[in-house]
């Protein structure tokens, strides 16, 4: 559905936002471009929708070359900018009309087109309503159905979750993920939980260029700083660290005694070692009221990673 290769961009005296990148994403796919701001997302998704021209490389859409067939290409993709601009004054389904008929949409197809938008974007209720009384949520439901109202395959979809309050972000994902049925997806964000929550698959930009591309579980795996068991244990906080740090395979210890208790992490390089150190905790006859394994976040992941961190 996208094959972009060795895609460059420079806008006039800066350094280029967008330094030989090469990605795809295949049909059917929901992929999440992840990056922290500046990374050259914005970028990359406006010359994908046809709306700047690369300085170099290659960039396909659905078969097309978006340089040359940049109004086919337009017809076969849905975009939601980042800051999506709305004709305020206007209401939903009027506006929802004016971009059908701009599309190119004939008569018959463009009612059917804004029908369809509206039902799927939950925007029957408020058809007649003024966009400039819409909430931002509902606003940027508008924005959805203006990508939606051609019934493209691909839909390009640039932070549509920023700036909304956690209800109207659990409306918009809820919408996004119905959406996932029946089209291609790629979406923005400068969050990783907002990734997490949508996609299957994570593009991580930074500086302009790809940093990774994997399946978010690959990503854990790859990036994670190794096994870590949690344990509080009726012991001083001397004899846990002195027995711990003999301990084969350990790679650090965060410890910490409060009154009789020592509570903390114990850090190995990886594997699993709940079973020996639950019998390392019973030969020292310590009492023992928490053992249990803590997953690495892909919080963790993204900053080292796009902080430039070396892997672990
Ligand atoms: P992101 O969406 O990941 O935050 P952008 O693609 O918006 O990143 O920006 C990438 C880089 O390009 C940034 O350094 C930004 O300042 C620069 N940039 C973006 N748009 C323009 C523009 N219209 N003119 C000049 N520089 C720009
Ligand atoms: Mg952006």
């Amino acid at each position: 559905m996208i094959d972009v290769q060795h895609l460059t961009k420079n806008y006039a005296g800066g350094i280029p936002a967008v330094q030989d990148v090469s990605f795809s994403v295949a049909p059917g796919e929901i992929v999440g471009f992840l990056g922290p701001n500046g990374a050259g997302k914005s970028t990359t998704m406006r010359i994908l929708a046809g709306y700047l021209s690369p300085s170099g490389g290659q960039v396909m859409v659905n078969g097309l070359d978006v340089t040359r067939k940049n109004i086919e290409v337009r017809q076969s993709l849905g975009y939601l900018p980042e800051t999506c601009p709305l004709y305020t004054e206007m209401r939903v389904r009027e506006y929802l009309n004016y971009r059908a008929d701009l599309k190119g949409l004939s008569r018959r197809h463009r009612s059917a087109g804004v029908e369809r938008a509206m039902e799927q974007c939950g925007l029957l209720d408020v058809q007649k309503r003024l966009i400039s009384q819409l909430s931002k949520g509902f606003r940027q439901r508008v924005g959805i159905a203006d990508a939606l109202v051609h019934n493209p395959p691909l839909l390009i979809l640039d932070e549509p979750t920023i700036g909304l309050d956690p209800n109207q972000i659990m409306q918009v994902r809820k919408l996004i993920s119905e959406l996932s049925s029946s089209h291609t997806l790629l979406i923005s964000s400068h969050i990783l939980s907002e990734i997490e929550a949508t996609c299957s698959r994570v593009i991580v930009m930074g500086k302009g260029k790809i940093l990774e591309s994997a399946t978010l579980a690959e990503l854990g795996e790859r990036w994670s700083a190794g096994v870590e068991i949690y344990i509080e244990v009726k012991a001083a906080l001397a004899d846990v660290e002195r027995v711990f740090r003999e301990f084969p395979e350990v790679k650090s210890l965060d410890l910490q005694q409060t009154e009789a208790w020592t509570c903390g992490s114990l850090l190995f390089h990886s594997g699993e070692h709940r079973e020996q150190v639950f019998e390392c905790v019973r030969k020292e006859e310590w009492p023992l009221r928490e053992l249990h394994a803590k997953r690495q976040s892909l919080e963790d992941t993204f900053i080292k990673l796009t902080t430039g961190e070396g892997k672990a």
